[in-house]
């Protein structure tokens, strides 16, 4: 699947951009090592000229950064791509597990303040579960690095939603209910909570012990975020409400995709 072009789509109003460089990042369930969801390699300033060519002639409000790979696990690549898109005029919003700080939070911290008043700027930091982390992302910055990133942005502006994706079958609700513990003294701006994905190969689930998605429900469908559309497994846990269901009675905010939780922030 490697050499796609890249390929953007307006979708729920938003237009994911993708990195193009292959993520150093371990997470046992990433989905974009296969280049199934964007193009595995690719100049930014290539990306970043095609997409200026395609908001010319397509309506979308905002911009979802980082789907196939970590903007900050490349700081300086991530910083200018999104100085680049931040001069777009639309809401800008970037995914990340990466630890951010010094330097990086400053660049954020100027494109913040760069922004018109009414151009939103947010974040999704990602987390699937909390002590299982060393063995489920076992090269990836630490729950609490992330937790340290979901602060520090906080503290310049930038509302971070946790997006607590994808939901693993063999993580203990305990386990999840201390994340979001953590997440809201962290002070996160609420949560997105994600199924779990796996591909006809199950390359993306094969970590997990052996009858673990036994008994969660699975569904065949074609992933609409993707402007690539691969057909997935769905798998989405009944546990997932319980833990809505937690978040909420804690105060958090509770959404069901990151394109709902950016326009709540939006609409705000
Ligand atoms: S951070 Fe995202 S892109 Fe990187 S390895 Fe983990 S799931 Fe994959």
């Amino acid at each position: 699947m490697r050499g796609l072009p890249v390929k953007f789509e307006v979708e729920k109003g938003r237009i994911l951009v993708p990195v193009g460089k292959p993520c150093p990042y371990g997470c046992r369930y990433c989905y974009t090592r296969g280049g199934e969801v964007g193009p595995a390699r690719t100049r930014a300033g290539t990306i970043l000229e095609q997409f200026e060519e395609f908001a010319k002639t397509h309506v979308f409000n905002t911009i979802q950064f980082g789907y196939d790979s970590d903007p900050f696990a490349f700081p300086e690549r991530g910083v200018m791509m999104l100085e680049r898109l931040a001069q777009l005029g639309r809401h800008l919003n970037f995914s990340t597990k990466s630890c951010i700080e010094g330097t990086v939070l400053d660049a954020l911290a100027k494109i913040r303040s760069n922004l018109a008043s009414e151009i939103t700027f947010t974040a999704l930091v990602s987390l699937s579960c909390w002590h299982s982390a060393e063995k489920v992302e076992p090269r990836t910055p630490t729950p609490e690095q992330r937790m340290q990133t979901v602060s520090n942005l906080m503290r310049i502006g930038i509302p971070a939603f946790i997006a607590v994706q994808p939901f693993l079958p063999h993580i203990e609700m305990a386990e999840y209910e201390h994340l979001i513990g953590e997440a809201l003294c962290a002070g996160c701006a609420g949560f997105v909570l994600g199924p779990l994905y796996a591909d006809k190969e199950e390359r993306f689930v094969s970590f997990l012990p052996k009858g673990a998605l036994s008994k969660i429900p699975g569904e065949e469908t074609i992933i609409s975020w993707s402007a690539h559309h691969p057909v997935w497994t769905r798998y989405e846990d009944p546990r997932l409400r319980q833990v809505a269901i937690f978040a909420q009675s804690c105060g958090g905010p509770v959404y069901w995709s990151s394109a709902d939780a950016i326009d709540s922030y939006i609409a705000a």
